[in-house]
């Protein structure tokens, strides 16, 4: 497939490619454009362009464009699960339960959203009234990753076209084919040329051309922390405003007093979903001593027969991760956890399935036997790789979730119920699932604390940061 952008409303190319890669077998199977600094400028002037009409399009309308976009979802959803699958390396079943659905449920929530997003007002004893508008911002940045590619992708365009910006968006360049798919739909949705561009190419080209133009209001991000701090050093002394979704490094806290089937079979989902490519994965599993050595037996002996396999085998549960370069990464991160002492419980090296004999495979990988401080407990690795560490206390286990720089999710497992309530407000992270993981209402507030990003995402929130409030006092 030739992936192509999609700027004031119609598609080019640009003089150089970029290969794209299917994961599953390592083959070459397509193009993407290159674009710079170049394309930036033309999406920006497309998108500023079509600002004040789209700004001051009825909100039903801005709506009703949003739904037709999920209803092209909805109606391709087969074909986006099997392009998600290839392009990104996921199990097609993953895909066509988690990703493409909630890709065209991100697009209907926020037109539903806009819809009932009311303002406030602040009466004064009689004497004044004050009440808030909320603007649009301009132009805005969308950026997103490329573990849950059409997912990230329309969890942040749709808040900010819902609420009357334009948008330039860019999805990863190692899982392109979705979001251009989408591109292909947004004409016949009803967006006016301009509104809604979409970009491709390298991160450092195109995305940093994007985050540093001068035309933009507000830049949208989920990425990399170390990427995250990049922008924000270009966006911040500019007084833009940014939304900024990094990294994680997740702790599990498994009490002796947990349902133990049930935390196994979560926790199990949780180290391995997405190949361990879910920034809300849990990849610090913290087990009370008293059972650690059951748990830890169960959960290695499950990992143990979980088989990665092609993605687009309808049985498959566990696929390729993103690409070669990031298999290495994964692997060396496994070496050093050896190199610190640790132990390999299950995995630990690459697959090759058949028919993906060059695909870039992971075995689910346990590793036990590290303290909290090295760097295979501190950095995040982002793939099938978690660490066990048993411990004796409720203190010990909260001091051990919290001793990390980063502060995205967490999960608790205990049945006593005041237990439950005081580790979950003791631990530092956006997020804390207690007995059960990633089960997302979109009404609420998504995002990490720490080096885990800055803002929140989800339910009103995304309008809040995509709309500048004004207020405005009235003498009566
Ligand atoms: P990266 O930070 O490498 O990239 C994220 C996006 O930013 C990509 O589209 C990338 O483009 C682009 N990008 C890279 N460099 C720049 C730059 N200098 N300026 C502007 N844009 C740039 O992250 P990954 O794609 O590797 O995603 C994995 C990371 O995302 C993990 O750390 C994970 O935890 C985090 N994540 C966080 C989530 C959250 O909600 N908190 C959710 C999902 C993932 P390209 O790929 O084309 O280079």
């Amino acid at each position: 497939m030739q992936v192509q952008n999609f700027i004031d409303g119609a598609f080019s190319g640009t003089s150089q490619v970029l290969d794209n890669v299917a994961p599953g077998t390592g083959e070459v199977y397509g193009t993407i454009p290159r674009s710079g600094p170049p394309e930036v400028d033309r999406a920006m002037a497309a998108a500023k362009r079509a600002f004040p009409g789209w700004s001051s399009t009825p909100v039903a309308e801005r709506a009703a464009c949003l739904d037709k976009l999920a209803d092209a979802v909805r109606r391709h959803a087969a074909m986006l699960a099997e392009v998600e699958a290839k392009d990104n390396g996921k199990p097609v079943s993953l895909a066509s339960q988690v990703d493409i659905p909630r890709a065209e449920k991100n697009l209907r929530f926020y037109a539903s959203g806009i819809q009932h997003y009311a303002s406030q007002s602040h009466a004064m004893d009689g004497e004044a009234i004050n009440y808030t508008l909320r603007k649009p911002l301009g132009v805005v940045v969308c950026i997103s990753p490329w573990n849950l590619p059409l997912y990230l992708f329309t969890w942040k365009v749709a808040p900010a076209l819902a609420a009357g910006n334009c948008v330039v968006a860019k999805p990863s360049e190692l899982t392109p084919v979705t979001a251009y798919l989408l591109s292909t739909w947004i004409e016949e949705a009803g967006f006016p040329s301009g509104v809604f561009n979409v970009l491709h190419g390298l991160g450092p080209e195109v995305g940093e051309a994007m985050v540093t133009h001068p035309d933009i209001a507000a830049v949208s991000f989920t990425g990399g922390t170390q990427t995250g701090a990049r922008i924000a050093g270009h966006v911040a002394p500019k007084f833009k405003k940014m939304s900024l979704e990094l990294g994680g490094k997740n702790p599990a806290i498994v009490f002796a007093d947990a349902d133990f089937n049930q935390a196994l079979r979560t926790t199990l989902r949780s180290s391995f979903a997405n190949q361990g490519q879910i920034c809300l994965c849990g990849s610090r599993i913290l087990v009370e001593r008293t059972i650690y050595d059951k748990f830890r037996d169960a959960l290695v002996a499950k990992a143990s027969k979980m088989v990665a396999d092609l993605p687009l085998k309808s049985t498959t549960k566990m696929g390729a991760v993103v690409s070669e370069a990031h298999m290495e990464k994964i692997l060396g991160h496994i070496d050093l956890a050896k190199q610190e002492g640790g132990t390999v419980l299950c995995g630990g090296h690459r697959v090759h399935p058949e028919g993906g004999e060059a695909g870039f495979y992971v075995a689910p990988t346990a590793i036990e036997g590290l303290g909290p401080e090295c760097r295979t407990n501190q950095e995040e690795i982002f793939g099938p790789v978690v660490t066990l560490q048993p411990f004796d206390s409720e203190e010990e286990a909260l001091a051990l979730a919290n001793d990390t720089r980063y502060g995205l999710a967490s999960t608790v497992w205990t049945t006593d119920l005041k237990r439950a309530h005081r580790v979950a407000a003791g631990i530092e992270s956006g997020i804390v699932w207690v007995n059960t993981w990633l089960l997302r209402d979109l009404r609420t507030p998504f995002g990490g604390v720490k080096a885990s990003g800055l803002g929140r995402e989800g339910g009103f929130e995304a309008f809040e940061f995509f709309t500048e409030p004004q207020n405005i006092c009235i003498k009566l």
